[in-house]
């Protein structure tokens, strides 16, 4: 952001017109912390991840969300007012028309969605090869992973080197994560504090 260089652990800063994810040394993160700095045009993503071993999230109900592939992340976008739904692709991340009434079933089933810090956190699912993992991540988190797709797949089905990294990529994210339940309602505002 200011030049300065920055330290290998550092926080991001999302860039909400262009939805890019920018490095920010530690001034400029405190800086941005307080969303009235940033004019509605840089956001610090948030650091908390949660794992939410007890989402309620049922083969039918996957369905209604209509997700044409089992790994995808969810978020809600201020400027649409409204959650979108995207999923990593070969060619980057790409939107999925969600259906808003099964966004909302979910929510209601699982009251920890509801504190999802608007287009800086995303519900993140891996439902793939039989995986049923889902955490709430800081949005950089989904763009690592799309970042590693988009750069590793080959041919129709990615081939095993992606699949490999794919699952050392959710092994950190769970290693990183602390466990939190669906109806943590509380959840909603303690990565403030
Ligand atoms: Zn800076």
């Amino acid at each position: 952001m200011c030049g300065a260089p920055v330290a290998p652990e550092h926080r991001h800063l999302l860039d909400l017109r262009e939805r890019r994810v920018m490095c920010a040394c530690r001034a400029c993160a405190i800086l941005f912390d307080r969303r009235a700095a940033s004019d509605g045009h840089y956001r610090l993503i948030p650091d908390r991840r949660l794992r939410l071993a007890d989402l309620e999230l049922s083969d039918l109900m996957w369905e209604e969300l209509r997700l044409p592939v089992e790994l995808a992340f969810f978020f809600r976008s201020a400027a649409d007012e409204r959650v979108l739904a995207f999923y990593p692709s070969p060619m980057g991340p790409t939107e999925s028309l969600l259906d808003l009434d099964a966004w909302a079933a979910l929510e209601a089933d699982n009251p920890v969605l509801a504190g999802l810090e608007p287009d800086v956190e995303a519900l993140l699912v891996n439902r793939a090869r039989g995986a049923r993992g889902y955490w709430l991540v800081p949005i950089d988190e989904c763009y690592t992973l799309v970042g590693l797709i988009r750069t590793r797949w080959r041919g129709l089905t990615g081939g095993r080197e992606v699949w490999d990294e794919i699952g050392r990529f959710f092994e950190r994210l769970d290693g990183r994560s602390r466990p939190a339940s669906r109806n943590d309602e509380k959840e909603t505002t303690a990565w403030r504090s």
